[in-house]
């Protein structure tokens, strides 16, 4: 559909007239979907050539985007896609209402405030439901502050593209998860835009917001007053409240046990992109020790970086602890999980003592980050192996092989496209031989929210 879009009404969280929404075609029938918006688009074929859940060609496309595919001799491009530049970052002033410190919002402001770019594709909040995301067009700089924090959900954002080119905007930013970036940059050059700046989060464990109202309720007696949600990287969950309580809840003391096997849809389960690698600046917390944590991608990202000029404060991201033991007993109960079985459970006493111990001796900073990343690239083969096995030879790329493969695991006959039956890792894997995959204290210890003991 390519109705032009409407500007939301005032009492729909629009008081100065600059957020746009535009009716959406149904979403056609698909298979591993996340409802990116391209089945909405006029031609919803495209879906074929743009979705990460069909073919994707990671080093075709980090080329076109970048000029290069990732090098995984090169620091951690192996773990977190091609990068120019990794920095721990904060703004000076944080901005109410962001995740973080809202840098993401305050960059796309910042477009917007100079012309760079006329709107801003990105998800706003339901006015009836905070969380549920809803896909907008800001064309103001003061409006950004109604879209800034996290929603939980999919939303057809790139349905918006073609509103937005109706509405005859020629020089847009979009700001999004990794599989609608992965088809906007499948479909850039045929969309009609002058310039399609990408801000990306990176994104995993997303579900719908239904779901997501489920785990909600499982965390407080009052669910509906939560206002804010996130999974750091010191191993808790924050949850703030409208009268302005914060609780700290670990990691291990979560109910995750409570929620259905497939609380988390498939997509989420398998997705083979968890940093925004086709984003030209992604913006997120994991390598960041409690600051956000910025990847810089390109020529491009760089200059988005540069707009925050004395605004921002950047150091070195630090990096310590070993990941190995960890993973392998996040490993070991995603098997469990994968066949069917309960995950292994920590005796209830013990619980607190180890919540109290992982944040002492668990791997902290860009080593939090590359065992996130292996463990997501774990999940992604033996979830995909169980529920879509003809799906393995096609979605999973060369890089997420690398990844397992210090953890025993290899593509069998026919999951991989090379005929040998092996993907064309060998330059990942003297990168892994040559880091070592020495065992932590941390070992048996899962780190992540899902598929702990
Ligand atoms: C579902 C989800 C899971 C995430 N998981 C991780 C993770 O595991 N590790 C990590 O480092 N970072 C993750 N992030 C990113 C992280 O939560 C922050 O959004 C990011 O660090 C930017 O913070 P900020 O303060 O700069 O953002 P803000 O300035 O507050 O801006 C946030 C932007 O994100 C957009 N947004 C909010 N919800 C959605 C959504 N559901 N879909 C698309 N866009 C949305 C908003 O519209 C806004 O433009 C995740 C984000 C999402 C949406
Ligand atoms: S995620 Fe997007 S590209 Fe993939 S099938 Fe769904 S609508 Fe199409
Ligand atoms: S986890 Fe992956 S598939 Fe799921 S919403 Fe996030 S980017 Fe999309």
């Amino acid at each position: 559909m390519t109705a032009a879009p409407t500007p939301l009404p005032a009492d729909r969280g629009n008081p100065n007239g600059a957020i746009w929404a535009a009716p959406f075609g149904p979403a056609a029938p698909r298979g591993l979907c996340t409802d990116c918006g391209v089945s909405r688009m006029a031609d919803a074929a495209a879906c074929g050539r743009a979705c990460q859940f069909i073919r994707p060609d990671y080093p075709a496309s980090e080329t076109r985007v970048h000029g290069r595919a990732r090098d995984p001799m090169l620091g951690d491009e192996l773990f977190f896609g091609p990068y120019r530049r990794m920095v721990r970052a904060r703004l000076k002033a944080p901005l109410p209402g962001a995740q973080w410190t809202g840098i993401t919002s305050r960059i796309a402001q910042l477009l917007l405030e100079t012309g760079a770019v006329d709107a801003v594709l990105t998800m706003a909040p339901d006015p009836d439901d905070r969380w549920k995301p809803v896909p907008v067009l800001v064309t103001s700089p003061d409006a950004m502050a109604d879209v800034r924090g996290m929603r939980m959900g999919h939303a057809p954002l790139l349905a918006l593209l073609e509103p937005a080119r109706t509405r005859g905007h020629r020089r847009i930013a979009v700001i999004g998860i990794p599989c609608q970036v992965h088809a906007l940059r499948a479909l850039e050059a045929e969309l009609g835009f002058e310039s399609i700046t990408v801000i990306g989060t990176p994104c995993s464990d997303n579900t719908t917001t239904e779901r997501f109202h489920d785990f909600l309720a499982l965390l407080s007696d009052r669910p509906e007053t939560i206002s804010y949600l996130e999974f750091r990287a010191d191993y808790r969950v924050e949850l703030r409240f409208d009268d302005g309580r914060v609780k700290i809840v670990p990691f291990l003391m979560l109910p995750i046990s409570k929620l259905p096997p497939d609380f988390f849809p498939l997509t989420c389960r398998t997705c083979v992109d968890y940093t925004n690698v086709l984003a030209d600046i992604t913006v997120g917390y994991m390598g960041g020790e409690g600051e956000q944590w910025l990847l810089v991608r390109n020529a491009r990202g760089a200059a988005l970086l540069d707009l925050l000029v004395d605004e921002v404060v950047l150091s070195e991201p630090g990096s310590s602890g070993k990941r190995a033991g960890a993973v392998k007993g996040f490993l070991g109960n995603v098997e469990r999980a994968a066949g069917g079985l309960p995950l292994r459970s920590m005796p209830g006493w013990l619980r607190p003592l180890v919540g109290w111990l992982i944040p002492r001796i668990g791997p902290k900073g860009l080593e939090f980050a590359r065992a996130r990343l292996e463990m997501k690239a774990i999940e992604t083969v033996l979830h995909l192996r169980r529920e879509a096995p003809r799906r393995m030879k096609t979605m999973v790329p060369a890089h997420v092989w690398a990844l397992v493969k210090p953890y025993g695991l290899v593509p069998e006959p026919g999951e991989s496209p090379q005929a040998s039956g092996k993907p064309d890792i060998s330059r990942v894997n003297h990168h892994v031989a040559r880091e070592g995959n020495a065992g932590g204290k941390a070992a048996g210890m899962g780190l992540s929210r899902r598929e702990m003991g």
